[in-house]
């Protein structure tokens, strides 16, 4: 249970029963790494200005959308527009949600991002006149049978053959194991979500992987179709899930993720 909180006792309604009806990978990931964490962000709805990491991944993001959706609608995207592009959103974005800067911390971000992109523009595995079967299509899956919440997503990109690319930036070289095992809810909700609606099996599940290092690099991971195991982990997990809201359990679990953590300060407040 929550108690003492302080000034965030003053929160809108808990939407409890909205937030069993469906999940996410990410809500559920928030779920998976600390409940309390998910109390804040989305029990709470505590709005928190983005991290510089984070607004790096969503610029780079944001430009890959455009290139993938500019292939998908035959459409040519050069780095030259990806480079206006990005200019323009880089500024934009902040205006829309605040960022919280380091000082002097902005213009080697910005550097940062478009070197990844730089490089993956113009080093990508993908043919620059492949179609995709989609590109950041919005899906779900019913999963009333199981017993579980409806399961919703975006999908990044559908490659032709229904391999599923998930695009990440990561600020250290990734071990291939553990970059299937960190980022297994994410890819195994997206072999549920691209089957429940197409009726088919998908091709693969590939980690596009940008890192931030002096020298940036893009590491790529590939992992076949969802097995029934890892199908059957994720349903566990949605099962803890679906218990932990009706028990309303959200306790903390610190650990390394409260560095990176924007409720430090609400959560050394809770008792
Ligand atoms: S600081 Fe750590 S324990 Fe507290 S809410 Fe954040 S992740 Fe959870």
């Amino acid at each position: 249970m929550i108690a003492a909180v302080g000034p965030i006792a003053a929160a809108p309604p808990k939407p409890i029963e909205e937030l069993r009806r469906t999940v996410s990978a990410s809500r559920l990931n928030t779920w998976l790494s600390c409940r309390l964490k998910f109390y804040f962000r989305y029990v709470l709805g505590l709005k928190k200005p983005k991290t510089a990491a984070l607004y790096v991944g969503n610029a780079v993001h944001g430009i890959l959308k455009l290139w993938n959706k500019a292939r998908w609608h035959r459409k040519p995207f050069t780095l030259e527009t990806a480079r206006q592009q990005f200019d323009t959103l880089w500024v934009a974005d902040q205006i829309k949600e605040p960022v919280r800067w380091d000082d002097g911390e902005e213009p080697g971000e910005k550097a940062t991002a478009w070197s990844l992109l730089d490089l993956y523009l113009k080093q990508s595995p993908i043919p620059p006149n492949e179609l995709p079967e989609g590109v950041e299509v919005s899906v779900e899956a019913d999963l009333a049978n199981h017993g579980l919440p409806r399961l919703i997503g975006i999908l990044d990109l559908v490659r032709a053959g229904g391999r599923i690319v998930d695009f990440k930036t990561v600020g250290q070289t990734p071990n291939e194991e553990k970059a299937i095992h960190s980022n297994e809810v994410q890819l195994t909700g997206y072999a549920i979500l691209y089957r429940a609606n197409t009726g088919k099996i998908e091709g693969g599940r590939d980690l596009h992987q940008l890192v931030k290092t002096k020298t940036p690099k893009l590491i790529i991971t590939q992992q076949g179709p969802m097995t029934p195991p890892q199908e059957a982990r994720l349903f566990r997990q949605m099962e803890s899930y679906v218990s932990g809201l009706d028990r309303q359990d959200f306790v903390p679990s610190p650990g390394m993720q409260c560095a990176m953590c924007s409720y430090f300060n609400e959560c050394r407040r809770w008792s």
